[in-house]
């Protein structure tokens, strides 16, 4: 192997690596787009970016035998080296603060910088969850001030904070719904999911021990109510139901499916990810549901690329309440408030079913999402919906000609707009069309969901978006589909002017590469080991 240079440039990475037309450039390179290789690959062994000072066997003599014997194989940089390294690999990568998101279900919306500003004050970023509770009592406010929110604005009795993530928050809500019927001696076995059900929500349920079975969806694209009273019986625990769901409608007939389930004897789990499009418009307490996970980092504008942190809060119903997760935050008969950790629970909330988490959930979400509540106001978390409907309206209405919108006969879509792969030139595929858009700067949509439409395209725009944004996003999206209906067979190799072009995404998931070996040592570079360590 090629020592690499300083760009890391390899011969080798020729037609993989950064493209678009024009000579090539010594170093790979073309102007600001720039080549990266492995951090292990740049520099060499005789570098360290750490002054050890010391012999390794004078270095803190009481380790023993766990003192190491092998060099450390960090990779051998200096600090700049490292920095630039990482801020080039920064510059490849697609962020919200760069253009739109339109990831279907996802809702990338802009992070703002108020957020971000009341998260660093030193009271909430710099605490630490064992601190003394007295020295604590804002950032537990911060927790009461945003379960109060969260359960006006769903019209639930109760909140658990403590779920990281929404796939988290639906195991806690399906743990609740279990000991509640546990506790009247009714131990169910089956959890029923509709046919576009998001993922998680069949496999929590299988995580948690039940058999889940499909609802059947209409033509329409909502859940079959029909079909879900017929499965209804003594053996059904409950329904987990996305609402707004995965084909971006609402599930209109959601109180008569709580009224079934209930009658039925079962529960009613909402999956309320997608909750920023009916904030301030439905309370889905008045829906019949029993327990819900908000993703604070979905609905309240917390960040979340590259998988996290993020929050799921879940709002529980009166019958569901008493079986809420611990720890939990109260404010005792002297105003003072206390985090209730398992013994004290023992009085409070007897029939906890439990903890989810280590400590008290994520407490710099809790501080941008209630921050971003706050700015909006009741009536500004109203329009938070109105515009993200609006917006995918806007954008299912501008594009329907050119691409086929499977569902938009069954009327406005909420805040995601759906499309089909269906009218492509021969040949041609949703992937397609995600890797033109590559191409014109934008990250994909999400594809090939929801599975019950071929090829699905999911638009989300979010309400952070102006209309001069989404003419341009969606002129682009045209230019891209118009492309793929005309059969234009350069889009089949796009993206073109991205740092890697079409990867081999099936052999990356299924056999990944997750360790670098370290390659035989070209002649005359020496190792940390040759050079005692130091
Ligand atoms: C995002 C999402 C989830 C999962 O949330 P995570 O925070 O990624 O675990 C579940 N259901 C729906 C409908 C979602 O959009």
């Amino acid at each position: 192997m090629n020592a690499p240079n300083q760009s890391g440039w390899k011969p080798e990475m020729g037609e993989a690596g950064t493209s678009g037309s024009g000579p090539a450039t010594a170093s790979g390179n073309r102007a600001l787009q720039l080549e990266e290789p492995l951090i292990f690959e740049l520099g060499t062994r005789a570098n360290c970016g750490v002054d050890f000072g010391q012999e390794p066997g004078e270095v803190a003599p009481e380790l023993g035998k766990h003192l190491r014997k092998e060099p450390l194989t960090l990779p051998g940089l200096t600090e700049p080296e490292t920095v630039r390294h990482y801020t080039r690999l920064s510059r490849q990568n697609y962020a919200i603060d760069l253009g739109p998101f339109p990831l279907g279900s996802c809702t990338m919306k802009h992070n703002p910088r108020l957020n971000e500003k009341v998260a660093r004050m030193p009271g909430f970023a710099d605490i630490h969850p064992l601190q003394p509770m007295d020295t604590v009592q804002g950032a537990f406010e911060v927790i009461e001030q945003l379960s109060e929110w969260l359960c006006k604005l769903t019209g639930m009795s109760a909140v658990a904070m403590t779920p990281k993530a929404g796939a988290h928050g639906e195991l806690c809500g399906i743990l609740a719904i279990r000991a509640a019927l546990e506790a009247r001696g009714d131990a169910r076995e089956v959890i029923l999911c509709p046919e576009s059900a998001h993922g998680t929500n069949p496999a929590t349920a299988a995580f948690a021990g039940y058999r889940v079975e499909d609802i059947p969806a209409t033509k329409e694209g909502r859940v079959d109510l029909e079909a879900l009273k017929a499965r209804l019986g003594p053996d059904v625990a409950g329904v987990m139901i996305t609402n707004p769901n995965t084909c971006g409608l609402f599930e209109r007939d959601m109180k008569a499916i709580s009224e079934a389930v209930h009658a039925a004897g079962g529960l009613v789990y909402c999956d309320g990810a997608n909750f920023n499009a009916i904030v301030g418009k439905v309370r889905p307490g008045d829906l019949g549901v029993d327990a819900m996970h908000i993703n604070l980092h979905k609905t309240f504008s917390t960040p979340h690329g590259g998988g996290g942190p993020g929050s799921g809060p879940v709002v529980l119903s009166e019958a569901l309440a008493p079986f809420a997760p611990t720890p939990f935050v109260r404010r005792d008969e002297r105003g003072r408030m206390r985090l209730v950790e398992e013994r004290a629970a023992k009085d409070l909330l007897p029939d906890s079913f439990g903890r989810m988490t280590a400590f008290h959930g994520q407490m710099g979400m809790f501080t941008r999402a209630l921050t971003y509540m706050l700015s909006h106001g009741a009536d500004g978390l109203r329009q938070v919906a109105e515009d993200s409907v609006l917006n995918a309206n806007y954008i299912l209405r501008s594009l329907e000609d050119v691409l086929d919108a499977p569902y938009g006969a069954s009327g406005p879509c909420m805040h995601e707009a759906l499309f089909s792969d269906r009218g492509l030139a021969e040949g041609f595929s949703t992937l397609d069309i995600a890797k033109g858009l590559i191409d014109e700067g934008y990250h994909p949509m999400t594809v090939y969901f929801p599975l019950v439409v071929h090829g699905a395209m999911l638009v989300e725009p979010t309400e952070t978006e102006s209309k001069q944004g989404l003419d341009r996003l969606i002129a682009s999206l045209r230019a891209v589909a118009e492309r793929a209906k005309a059969g234009d067979e350069s889009l089949k190799s796009a993206p073109h002017y991205a740092p890697r072009r079409r990867l081999d995404e099936t052999l990356a998931a299924r056999k990944p590469v997750l360790t670098w070996e370290e390659p035989e040592t070209p002649a005359g570079i020496p190792v940390a080991s040759e050079i005692g360590g130091s």
